[in-house]
């Protein structure tokens, strides 16, 4: 690990905020599970730094995990269609937010009756067949993703992303491009599924919140730290945004290969056994 240590900052005077990603990452790629990086999680409440999920999940899935993760804090859905922050977090106005539920919601992405139109009217041009979510019941969603039926209920439910797959070997990755920007959309690849979404990304989402956690930190004469850690290519947005962006390994051992920035660590461990190996250094 190059020397990235956080020690060297007056303890005094720093906050810090972790934004992590959830497959492949904080949970397991095959199992969903965060036990390995429990140590790390640990020590993360024990000093109240805040960790923020930032994923392409929906909000329906996001919430009970981070009830089992005991997190109170703000969190991403959607590759950044909308961040959710509980009311009263930051003791002031939250810009562009409407108040629902127990939050404040800021969204930053499309709706997603305008994804689905979009990827059929694409399917069709191309004369490809791309299977959205929307386009598969829920048994091909547990097959393909690996949840419960219960947990691909939840998946089902979106608001701002569409995952998909790519079926016909004829569809050019250059072809399915032009035709998504023409429409003024963007897709990403995730571990499992391509998604279609509109100009948003995690970046932008994760940038909303490290503002807020500046002016906290400001307000306490704190310094702010951010760390970003994840394991696909629709994190890269989310690691340009923090001061510490942290990659992980995928489940072949590999690192994103189109993930290079500078300053990056690359953590030793697969999804959560480097997530808690990457924490427990950085707050050595
Ligand atoms: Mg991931």
């Amino acid at each position: 690990m190059p020397s990235q240590k956080l020690s060297a900052i007056d303890e005094a005077t720093r906050a810090m905020v972790v934004f992590t990603d959830l497959d492949g990452t904080l949970l397991d790629d095959s199992t969903y599970s965060f036990d390995a990086a429990r140590e790390a999680l640990d020590e993360l409440r024990a000093r109240s730094i805040p960790i923020v999920v930032v994923s392409s999940k929906t909000r329906a899935e996001i919430e009970p995990l981070r009830s089992r993760l005991r997190n109170e804090h703000p969190f991403i859905v959607e590759n950044g269609g909308a961040v959710f922050v509980p009311s009263n977090y930051f003791p002031f106005q939250l810009m562009a937010a409407t108040a629902h539920d127990q939050y404040h919601i800021v969204s930053l992405g499309t709706s997603y009756p305008r994804l689905r139109r979009a990827l059929k009217e694409i399917e069709q041009e191309l004369d490809v067949e791309l299977r959205g979510y929307g386009d598969m019941p829920v048994e091909e969603v547990v097959t393909r993703a690996g949840l419960s039926r219960q947990e691909a209920e939840l998946a089902k439910q979106r608001d701002y992303d569409e995952p998909f797959v790519v079926e016909s070997e004829r569809c050019t990755l250059d072809a399915l491009t032009q035709a998504i920007t023409a429409r003024g959309l963007r897709w990403t690849k995730g571990d499992r599924f391509h998604h279609l979404m509109g100009i948003q990304d995690k970046g932008q989402a994760v940038q909303y919140l490290i503002e807020c956690y500046r002016r906290l930190a400001d307000h306490h004469r704190d310094r702010l730290i951010t760390v970003g850690i994840g394991n696909s290519l629709n994190d890269l947005p989310m690691l340009k945004a923090v001061d510490r962006p942290v990659l992980v390994q995928q489940h072949d051992g590999s690192y994103e290969p189109d993930i290079e920035l500078p300053g990056l660590i690359r953590a030793p461990g697969l999804g959560p056994i480097g997530w808690n190996r990457a924490m427990l250094s950085l707050l050595a």
